[in-house]
């Protein structure tokens, strides 16, 4: 049952004095339950449980925390029908897609606590003593990775359950051993009400210290700032706008002990047609990304919002096929009645550019919070100059750049902000020709695809999901896939520490038979 509470630690409270509703986009109506946002006494209650919890959690075994991740897998599942009814009447995204977004939700949590067992993860690294070595004897050092300490996760509105409570950036810090506060996201309260207690239950089950998790409502920016700037937290995960983002890692920075702020932000995922592939598949082309513009109402972070082509013939036909093909897509619904009021003033003041024109644009009447996918077109020049065409434009809607030639198809590419992706779109022995446009979009992005569509990120542990600045605010890691834990520690070394007083990790005879680097060989020997 949804009941509109925080939890505080395994404790539903609701102390405060402001309520606000979920709203169902399909219905075009406020859904039933008042969530009570979380009170400052809620806030430091859950700041002050988290880091009592860390002092005990930070010391479970990889194979308890396995347990608890496989647990809570377990108890979303468990959550059955209800949640996915929940996710879908505050949402309006279709129940296939919850099945396919909670399927991913369990998989991560699973693939985490796979690496938390094995063990290897923490890089554990060893330089045994040379007590003879001259002129100076060289000490024993050994280092391993240690969580940071309570982490504060903000659930993104496009991600219900993959990106938000129970999702990657919940998964990667508990595995790690940080304890997590989640700042509901205000759209899906009650889905996240669910799924926390999910992991309350998990949390209880597999013997966790009370305060390894809490959940607090939100409707505004107090809660997440005061969280940002509360001093017992250690580290922030977020996904959703390059505004909130921005905002709350400016705050972090401020505060007297500045800490990290994952922020996972806008993209407009370039996607580069060279001419060959526009000549020999402009048709199929156009069909393909008319799909991928439009996949989830383009409420995807690889949406992609900019193509970039040569200018000719086969660029115009593409743009012809590309209109034809986007305008016989019915419309679909937004997650949000402010998502879709922002979508239509973002749209239109793109459509308002002067330099911009515009060649699809869904006219005929949609039902309420149904968004009308439209492609505008700019010549490259006029692009370089409007930074306003820069802007992610969050749903169905892309702008097709015609550049006059290979050298301003590469300054295009090197004068854009940072992206999550870029891709090309290239015919057989096209790319090799175009090394100068290869590389500028490499140097812009985190993930480059060939021959494909941005849409769709497959959580495995090669992705990188993550970018240049403002696609996220540190470029160096991934959001998606096993390697995102790595946000959620720091490096620590013991100098000539007692075998018996070193953690497992790190002792002689490599209690958990982990892969280690010693003296400067991958290894999951002891050392003798
Ligand atoms: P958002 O406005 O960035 O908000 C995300 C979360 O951060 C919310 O929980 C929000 O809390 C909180 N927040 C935002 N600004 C804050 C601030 N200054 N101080 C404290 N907390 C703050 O994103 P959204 O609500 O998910 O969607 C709005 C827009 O974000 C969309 O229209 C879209 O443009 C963009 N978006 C982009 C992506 C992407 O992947 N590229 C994904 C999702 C959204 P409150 O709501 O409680 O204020």
């Amino acid at each position: 049952m949804i009941t509109g509470k925080n939890y505080i630690g395994s404790k539903l409270s609701a102390k405060g004095s402001k309520t606000y509703h979920t709203f169902n986009p399909q219905l075009n109506k406020e859904n039933e339950t008042a969530h009570v946002e979380a009170s400052s006494e809620e806030i430091e209650e859950a700041a002050q449980l988290a880091t009592e919890a860390f002092e005990t959690y930070k010391t479970v075994s990889g194979e308890k925390k396995a347990e608890f991740l496989n647990a809570i897998a377990d108890e979303i599942l468990a959550l059955d029908d209800t949640l996915i009814k929940t996710y879908c009447s505050e949402t309006g995204l279709p129940e296939g897609r919850a099945h396919g977004e909670r399927g991913r939700t369990v998989g991560q949590l699973r693939s985490f606590a796979d690496l938390v067992e094995e063990g290897s993860w923490v890089e554990a690294s060893i330089d045994t003593a040379q007590p003879d070595r001259k002129p100076l004897p060289k000490s024993d050092i050994r280092k391993y990775a240690v969580p940071l300490g309570p982490v504060v996760v903000f659930g993104a509105s496009n991600f219900p359950l993959a990106f938000s409570t129970a999702g990657g950036d919940t998964a990667a810090a508990l595995a790690s051993g940080c304890p997590v506060i989640v700042k509901s996201h205000p759209m899906h309260a009650g889905t996240g009400e669910l799924v926390s207690s999910a992991i309350v239950k998990a949390a209880e089950k597999t013997g966790m210290p009370n305060g390894v998790f809490s959940n607090l409502n939100s409707s505004g920016n107090d809660v997440g700032a005061a969280l940002v700037k509360h001093p017992k937290v250690k580290a922030v995960g977020f996904t959703g706008s390059i505004k909130g983002g921005r905002a709350l890692y400016d705050l972090a920075a401020q505060r007297d002990e500045p800490i990290p702020v994952f922020a996972e932000m806008g993209s407009i995922n370039p996607v580069v047609i060279l001419p060959d592939a526009l000549k020999n598949k402009g048709k199929d082309l156009a069909n393909t990304y008319a799909g991928s513009i439009t996949l989830g109402t383009g409420q995807f972070c690889t949406n992609p919002g900019l193509i970039l082509g040569i200018k000719g013939e086969e660029l115009s036909g593409f743009v012809s096929q590309l209109s034809e093909d986007i305008l016989a897509i019915e419309p679909s619904c937004m997650l949000h009645p402010n998502i879709s009021e922002t979508y239509t003033k973002n749209k239109e003041k793109a459509i308002s550019q002067s330099e911009t024109q515009v060649v699809a644009d869904y006219d005929k009447e949609v039902k309420a919070n149904h968004a009308q996918q439209a492609v505008l077109t700019v010549d490259g020049d006029k692009f370089l100059n409007n930074p306003t065409l820069h802007h992610e434009v969050f749903g169905p809607f892309s702008i097709v750049v015609q550049c006059d030639d290979k050298e301003q198809l590469e300054d295009v590419i090197s004068n854009l902000e940072g992206q999550l992706t870029g891709t090309l779109i290239a015919d057989s022995d096209e790319a090799s020709e175009y090394s100068g446009v290869i590389s500028a979009l490499q140097n812009r992005v985190g993930r480059i695809i060939y021959n494909g569509v941005p849409t769709g990120v497959e959580v495995c542990p090669s992705m990188v999901h993550g970018g240049p600045y403002p696609s996220s605010t540190d470029s160096r890691f991934t959001a998606v896939g096993i390697h995102s834990i790595k946000r959620w520690v720091r490096p620590f070394s013991y100098q000539d520490w007692p075998n018996e007083l070193l953690p497992d990790e790190l002792k002689n005879e490599n209690p958990l038979g982990i892969s280690r680097l010693v003296n400067n060989s991958q290894t999951k020997a002891a050392i003798e």
